[in-house]
């Protein structure tokens, strides 16, 4: 490809809302433009990275036997009644309407429609197993589209969804997309944790995020070297953000009627307080019979994925973690006020005044909750201090921190969504039985991002190779020079010969610019070309590395093999 002819826009600036290097560093560079929040123009070399991250995990879902689709983008509301969360999804749903006024979403995700299309053509155990996959645009009315490709309101996501006749092997499928993650992560040459999240529902270790440490991350992990456990520690971020609340004094606690609302959003809207203030109340029996409530503040929906946080952050940090692998969810999250069963609070939720709390009643909610005046805990858990050096749950070596960006999360579903949409087969027995099911998210989108964190220095991206847009970087450093320009063509046409991906810089601009355009764009190996030609010898490079190294222009096509 030659630069004169291609289109990279680079900046000397960025725009001001750029506070990552990835969003920085993907502008400046003219992989991306934005077109409004949260939304993102691909250019020409952006695009190619992106297709490049899109065939590596192709090559490796293809691999594993999964099968590849493409599914509508808009989602028929009726299916999401159908699995209830129409109403639970919230404000992140993007909801459209039809002419007649049929209400569609924007798909966030596809649990819903791939259940359909299964239960509509999968009868007996002889189709099964199965695992679609997709890798398409999503989207996400997210509250906080920010720092580039990391949060975006439309990215792309590759999806897949395992279909089994049995727990055993619907674990055994799980097994495999770990194992492919893995692959995938491994070949985009990125620094990784797989954090391991308890599900307790199904009573096993069935739902991993994969992680890619960055300073700065939103995703908070403790890790163990010696062992390998890893744990989302999300709280501990929350408990930071709450500490900039003021100071207050305890009010009388007051119920209100707060008709038709739920989410933590929408209450906090609805009562004009901030959503740092909305306290959950989560109640679990123990075996024994006895009931314990856990008081966490929220500020998101508690969906499956973050009550397996909520796990985890609980098994660092009680004494007995058998005792909580025990544990049991009751149906509903309820508020415990009156109730005469023992509270552990968060500990941060003893300094925390004047919080929100459900009702145990529709349409009402608790304002001014105060502890212990209105709880009475027997004991305050810490539930936020997991922190570097803590001993590790499992194997009681000192933990490492982190902080990471979530790039996969796959998750053992079991029969929720195929309960739900009446998904069933016919099994060897002749009963019908619900599909096991398993979803599994990579955000590809994100991962341009992420590689562009974990891999950049002051002045622009260091692609790894597997993704770089370009391998091949030739610089003819002054084009008007026809010796220099002659032999920069020349070693043009033999990279190209070689099937040799290759960016040709041959425009007519300062030497100076073009390096720096060269590091900003981050192509891993560069050929400059330049006054040395007259010994006969061009200047080899890698992006990233301090040596440069002359070689004979005769010597080059070895070193490209
Ligand atoms: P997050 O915790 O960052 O909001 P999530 O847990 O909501 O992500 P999943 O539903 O697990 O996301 O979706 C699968 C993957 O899609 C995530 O692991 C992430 O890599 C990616 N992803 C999710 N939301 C976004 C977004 N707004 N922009 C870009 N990628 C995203
Ligand atoms: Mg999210
Ligand atoms: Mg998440
Ligand atoms: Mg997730």
């Amino acid at each position: 490809m030659r630069a004169s002819s291609y289109f990279i826009p680079t900046l000397k600036e960025a725009p001001a809302e750029a506070e990552v290097p990835s969003h920085i560093f993907l502008i400046r560079g003219g992989f991306i433009r934005q077109l409004a929040a949260g939304l993102y123009e691909y250019l020409p070399l952006g695009f190619r990275v992106l297709k490049k991250i899109e065939n590596i995990v192709r090559k490796h879902m293809d691999n594993a036997g999964a099968l590849e689709v493409l599914l509508p983008i808009l989602t028929p509301s009726e299916l999401w009644q159908e699995t209830g969360r129409w109403d639970v999804y919230g404000k992140e749903l993007f909801r459209v309407e039809d002419r007649k006024g049929r209400m569609f979403a924007l798909g966030p995700t596809h649990e819903e429609t791939i259940t359909d299309l299964v239960r509509k053509n999968i009868r007996s155990y002889k189709d099964l197993p199965k695992n679609f996959y997709q890798i398409q645009t999503k989207f996400r009315d997210e509250a906080r589209p920010r720092y580039g490709l990391i949060r975006g309101r439309e990215f792309v996501m590759k999806d897949a969804y395992s279909f089994d006749v049995s727990e055993e092997m619907a674990v055994k499928s799980y097994n495999l997309m770990k194992e492919t993650y893995r692959k995938i992560f491994d070949e985009l040459g990125l620094d990784y944790l797989m954090v391991e999240a308890d599900t307790g529902a199904i009573g096993g270790k069935f739902s991993h995020e994969f992680v890619v440490k960055v300073p700065n991350g939103e995703a908070h992990i403790v890790y163990c070297e010696k062992c390998g456990y890893a744990a989302n520690v999300e709280a501990a971020k929350y408990e930071f953000e709450l500490d900039k609340l003021p100071p207050e004094e305890e009010k009388p606690l007051e119920k209100v009627h707060t008709p038709g609302v739920s989410s933590v959003t929408d209450v906090a809207q609805f009562l004009g307080v901030d959503e740092k203030k909305i306290v959950k109340t989560l109640v679990y029996i123990l075996d024994d019979g006895t009931a314990v409530a856990v008081l966490i503040r929220g500020d998101r929906e508690l969906n499956e994925t973050k009550l397996i946080n909520y796990f985890n952050v609980l098994d660092a940090h009680l004494a007995s973690s058998e005792e909580l692998e025990k544990l049991n969810i009751v149906e509903g999250f309820v508020g415990p006020i009156g109730l005469d069963i023992p509270v552990y609070a968060d500990i941060s939720v003893k300094d925390l005044h004047n919080f929100v709390v459900g009702a145990n009643e529709k349409d009402y909610h608790y304002i001014n909750v105060n502890i212990p005046r209105d709880f009475k805990p027997v004991e305050f858990v810490d539930f936020s201090t997991a922190r570097e050096g803590d001993p590790c749950p499992v194997c009681k070596a000192p933990l490492k921190e982190t902080t990471g960006l979530e790039v996969g999360h796959i998750f053992l579903l079991g029969t929720k969504y195929s309960e739900a949409m009446k998904a069933y087969f016919v099994d060897r027995d002749g009963r019908e039985k619900p599909i096991i099911m398993g979803c599994y998210g990579i955000g590809v989108s994100r991962l341009m991002a992420a590689a562009v964190e974990q891999s950049h220095d002051e002045n622009g991206i260091i692609w790894p190779e597997s993704i770089a847009p370009f391998k091949l970087h030739i610089l003819a450093l002054n084009i008007k020079d026809s010796q220099i320009k002659d032999v920069a063509e020349q070693l043009y046409q033999k990279a190209l010969g070689m099937g040799i991906e290759v960016l040709y810089d041959d425009r007519d601009i300062s030497p100076g610019a073009k390096f720096k355009d060269a590091d900003l764009i981050g192509i891993p190996y560069r050929i400059v070309v330049g006054k040395k030609v007259k010994e006969g010898k061009v200047e080899l490079q890698k992006r990233g590395a301090e040596e440069k190294e002359e070689i004979k222009i005769n010597d080059v096509e070895g070193f490209l093999q």
